[in-house]
């Protein structure tokens, strides 16, 4: 269809939808145009600034008529930033926005339209939730600049609070920042891939307040070492673990192979419940401790263990989940494919006397084909994959090993829907999903779903 739409031009619209990460969609004579910051109900004027073959894009210019949902970012960087999507929108409206977005990805794209889908478990104070801060560095006259990638580039913008960070990661970045500026190390630039330091990182344990510190660095040299380590320790409270990692790579991916401790521990302790937890510089674990607490607690009750079970949690990390539902289980098995992750999930199982689980290094795909193989039958399978989703391997393991029941926790409700699609014509029954709101403010959504074994 020819656009009823010119680039450059102006147009009166109404917004009628809100995109997954924020934009407002308008109709121009049944076109539809994506404006970031529009919010649906609103009337506006905006300028088209971009016509593709079925959509445009445009430019917010005036708001004639305000959403309840509109509240001012409280956040002074928001605009510039590319962190969160979703500031201007009143927290309540964030999560209906969250919970119309899983219901339409389930039925759009994996045609699930039959499960419940419950309305988003939020926060009851939806700031500063965040224990993991990796910041890239860069520099300017004089000096280094912290901060976050302005949207859609590489620009960093220097930034001294975050405010869906833990304020003990803003004071560690803030402090590492200066210590490392004041000893003349130069940043990583990734034009010419010269330079030293690359990113910050800081974690911190919002059970147990310890913190750990990792320099990400290109070279293995970190010049003036011994210094900045020792002005770390004296100047960033309950520090307990100082990390290089060496990252030589040109790559978007933040971390290296290579790591090394500067001072202290390889690790860093932390609570999810009352279970215990080890965590090393390069182990996945869940940023807001808080609602990961929520999620597991509705893993756990979506797994329906009596005690009897074998279970299999495959992406298991350093076996958070695992560990969380060992003590309902008769066995658990978990894999998961970074080595420093297993390692660390050993660790905690010791560290917490939990005997029933046995962890494995490798590919979830490869492994539980092996187990099976072996003759390891579960009664229930968790995954919580990343991004994109299941290997259709796997999923076809599991529908042969045929489960009871299977946990999937899901952090993209569209890889969730495909690989739910498959379940469903391999003989099983998606009953529940509840949305977690892991991430206030950003575009992202966490789901945990049941789904069941058809009888028949
Ligand atoms: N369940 C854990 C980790 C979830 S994140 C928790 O809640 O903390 C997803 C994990 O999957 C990461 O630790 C990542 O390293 C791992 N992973 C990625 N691809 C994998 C694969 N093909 N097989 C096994 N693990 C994988």
């Amino acid at each position: 269809m020819e656009a009823p739409v010119a680039k450059n031009e102006y147009y009166d619209v109404i917004f009628e939808d809100l995109t997954h990460d924020g934009a407002g969609v308008a109709k121009i004579d049944g076109f539809p145009i994506f404006v970031p910051n529009g919010l649906p109900g609103e009337k506006a004027k905006v300028k088209v600034v971009k016509v593709k073959k079925g959509y445009g894009f445009g430019r917010l210019i005036e708001l004639y008529e305000q959403s309840e949902d509109r509240i001012d970012a409280p956040c002074s960087i928001y605009k510039q930033c590319g962190g969160c999507q979703l500031q201007h929108i009143r927290y309540e409206g964030q999560l209906k926005a969250k919970h119309k977005h899983v219901k339409e990805v389930l039925a759009r794209i994996g045609k699930i339209e039959h499960a419940t889908v419950h309305p988003v478990l939020g926060m009851n104070d939806p700031w500063r939730y965040r224990n993991k801060a990796q910041v890239p560095v860069g520099e300017r006259e004089g000096g280094l600049v912290a901060g976050f990638y302005k949207e859609r580039s590489h620009d960093i913008i220097d930034m001294d609070a975050c405010l869906i960070q833990q304020e003990m990661n803003d004071i560690v970045v803030q402090t590492v920042k200066q210590i490392c500026e004041q000893y003349n190390i130069p940043a990583y630039n990734e034009q010419t891939h010269k330079g030293v330091l690359r990113h910050i990182m800081a974690r911190y344990g919002a059970t147990t307040k310890e913190v750990m510190v990792v320099l990400i660095t290109r070279t293995e040299e970190l010049p003036h070492k011994k210094k900045i380590v020792e002005a770390i320790v004296q100047r960033v409270p309950n520090v307990k673990s100082i990390v290089q990692n060496i990252n030589p790579k040109r790559t978007n991916v933040i971390m290296g192979e290579h790591t090394r401790v500067l001072w202290g521990s390889e690790y860093m302790y932390d609570y999810i419940g009352d279970i215990r937890f080890a965590i090393s510089a390069r182990s996945f674990y869940q940023v807001n401790p808080e609602q990961t607490k929520v999620l597991y607690e509705k893993a756990l009750e979506y797994a329906e263990l009596t005690g009897k079970e074998t279970v299999i949690d495959a992406y298991c990390g350093i076996g958070t989940i695992s560990l969380f539902l060992a003590k309902n289980a008769r066995k658990v098995y978990g894999v998961e494919i970074v080595p420093e992750a297993i390692a660390d999930a050993k660790r905690n199982a010791e560290l917490n006397g939990i005997t029933n689980v046995e962890f494995a290094v490798g590919e979830a795909e490869v492994i539980i084909p092996k187990w099976y193989e072996q003759g390891v039958r579960a009664d229930c399978i968790v995954v919580d994959p990343p991004r994109k989703g299941c290997d259709e391997s796997l999923l076809q393991t599991m529908i042969i090993m045929k489960p009871e029941r299977i946990v999937y926790v899901s952090c993209n409700p569209a890889t969730l829907a495909r690989d739910l699609r498959i379940l469903e014509d391999g003989g099983y029954k998606t009953i529940e999903v509840q949305p977690v709101d892991m991430f206030p403010h950003t575009m992202h959504v966490e789901c945990v779903s049941q789904i069941v074994l058809r009888e028949n």
